[in-house]
């Protein structure tokens, strides 16, 4: 059986340190790191994500700024709002919840973002200086995976790591920071062929596909870590819904070495890892030593 990374108390022991922190920061410095959420339209699930991030930042004790918009609110209007909190000294974060409706360029909102403000980390800039190895906002999830990976796995250097998916948000910057760790990376995708003979080699196997279940357990080398970003929602008995991953968990589990579950795994560390961005980006804005070791 495998060691089950628990997501959950990781997160809360850097959720605790970064609350210190930030006490530290507003009695010393009298800086209150503000994070700004934008959400367009009111999808459900978005929702949730945006008033979770929210509490999150309050329990903090930093500054919360919300803008809500209709679903159908116009390009010129989103730019506008989101130079304005590029523009305000008292927020140090903002987060535009994506996906956003159709008729909206994700690309021009980005550019209208300041990337000190990015802590999203999804400009250009930021994924240029991670590239660099000079990032000091990274994207949330990647950032979460990789503290989770430095806690129960340690020195990563030349063990084989799989990342399945190579989006923007998730798939590319874990490649990269797997790199700077020294693993020896491999990045799949749709196009990929036999996905189960290049997972079977990974020391580490990352899925973010999107895929309820997808990696099966005869696709793991055995005692290999296993890290499942994904997130879908499934029909569960009595007509009810549940989390799953993008890996067959209970069969998956007998294999690995160590699993992330789904929910209690990675998702835990996403909206900490935001509050730690925004904690990075309110320092490095009033010129005061960056918290990288929390
Ligand atoms: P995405 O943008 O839809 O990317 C999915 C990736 O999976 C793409 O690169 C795609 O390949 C690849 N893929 C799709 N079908 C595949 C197949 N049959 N074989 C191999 N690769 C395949 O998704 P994302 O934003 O990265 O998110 C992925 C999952 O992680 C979702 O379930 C999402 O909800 C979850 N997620 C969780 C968190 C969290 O906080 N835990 C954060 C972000 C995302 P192509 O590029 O070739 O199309």
């Amino acid at each position: 059986m495998s060691i089950i990374i628990d997501g959950k108390a990781s997160a809360a022991r850097l959720r605790e340190r970064i609350a210190a922190y930030t006490a530290d920061l507003k009695a010393q410095h009298g800086v209150t790191p503000g994070l700004a959420t934008v959400l367009v339209g009111n999808d459900p699930a978005s929702e949730v994500y945006v008033r979770n991030k929210r509490k999150t930042a309050e329990a903090l004790g930093f500054k919360s700024v919300h803008v809500g918009l209709p679903a159908d609110v116009a390009q010129d209007e989103l730019l506008r709002q989101v130079r304005a909190l590029s523009a305000d000294a008292t927020v140090h974060g903002i987060l535009v919840q994506l996906p956003l409706p159709k008729h909206l360029d994700e690309a021009a909102v980005l550019d209208a973002l300041d990337p000190a403000k990015d802590v999203d980390a999804l400009t250009p800039t930021n994924a240029g200086l991670l590239l660099s190895g000079r990032a000091h906002l990274v994207s949330c999830t990647p950032a979460g995976v990789m503290l989770l990976l430095k806690e129960y796995v340690g020195d990563i250097a030349g063990k084989e790591a799989l990342v399945i998916g190579r989006s923007l948000l998730f798939g590319k910057p874990a490649a990269q920071l797997l790199l700077a760790a020294n693993a020896t990376v491999t990045m799949a995708h749709s196009r990929s062929r036999d996905l189960p003979a290049l997972a079977r080699r990974a020391d580490i196997l990352v899925a973010a596909i999107g895929k309820p279940e997808f990696v099966k357990a005869d696709w793991i080398k055995p005692g290999a870590v296993v890290i499942d970003v994904g997130i879908n929602r499934v029909e569960a008995e009595g007509g009810k819904t549940k989390l799953v991953g993008d890996v067959a968990y209970d069969e998956a589990a007998k294999v690995a070495g160590a699993i992330t579950p789904v929910p209690g795994g990675v998702g835990a560390m996403t909206i900490v890892c935001l509050m730690h961005n925004t904690l990075i980006a309110a320092c490095a804005r009033n010129g005061l030593p960056l918290p990288q070791q929390l």
